[in-house]
């Protein structure tokens, strides 16, 4: 019974890795040897460095999601090592239910630490940690893709007055031709605008 369970568990994370694999084959690398590993571990050591490397897959992911040198002007430097708070402020401009997964998030996160220093750990608290972290991961690129934020959110917050409240809105660029329609990152407090597609453009609408 045992062995037909952790055959399941080691599925699901399989198909949730080839998933990742996808956006970020380096994530779906460390999902696939933390998963590999566990399967051949059985010391208490063991377990514990399956938090080690899915606390890396995180900070990794959690880097190829969030744009660090795009922060607003005024918001304190983000480490390049604080996964949770770089999935925070990913997922908050994000579309859909983002508030809970940003919890389960960072409950994933927090088991990692957790296990690397659990002189307790067992292998089903790693598989716990790698199928956890593996399903966050999963669900978030999910979130981000339906936000399009992958492709056109290089800013989490306004530039100019700190405003959470940036919408993404059409805009029409006169041409010679006519117009071309280009996505606008607009701030729904102050006015504030940047149009990626004509080499980062910005200003304040007056
Ligand atoms: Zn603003």
């Amino acid at each position: 019974m045992k062995t037909e369970l952790t055959d399941l568990w080691k599925g699901i994370v399989d198909l949730l890795t080839q998933y990742i694999n996808e956006h970020n084959a380096t994530v779906a690398r460390q999902l696939a040897t933390a998963m590999d590993q566990l399967l051949k571990s059985s010391s208490v050591e063991e377990f514990k460095q399956t938090g080690v490397t899915i606390r890396d897959a995180w900070i990794e992911y959690s880097q190829s999601i969030f744009s660090c040198e795009f922060r607003a002007s005024g918001v304190s430097e983000i480490s390049l090592s604080d996964a949770k708070k770089m999935i925070k402020y990913s997922l908050e401009n994000a579309k859909g239910n983002t508030e809970d997964l940003i919890k389960m998030s960072h409950a994933a996160y927090d088991l990692c630490n957790k296990l690397q220093h659990d002189m307790n750990a067992t292998f089903d608290m790693a598989l716990q940690c790698i199928s956890s972290s593996a399903l966050c991961m999963g669900l978030i690129h999910l979130t981000m893709l339906h936000s399009e934020l992958l492709v056109q959110r290089p800013y989490y917050k306004c530039p100019n007055c700190g405003s959470l409240k940036l919408e993404t809105r059409e805009h029409w660029e006169p041409d010679v031709d006519g117009a071309f329609k280009v996505n606008k990152l607009t701030c729904a407090e102050c006015g504030w605008f940047y149009i990626e597609e004509m080499g980062g453009m910005s200003g304040v609408e007056g």
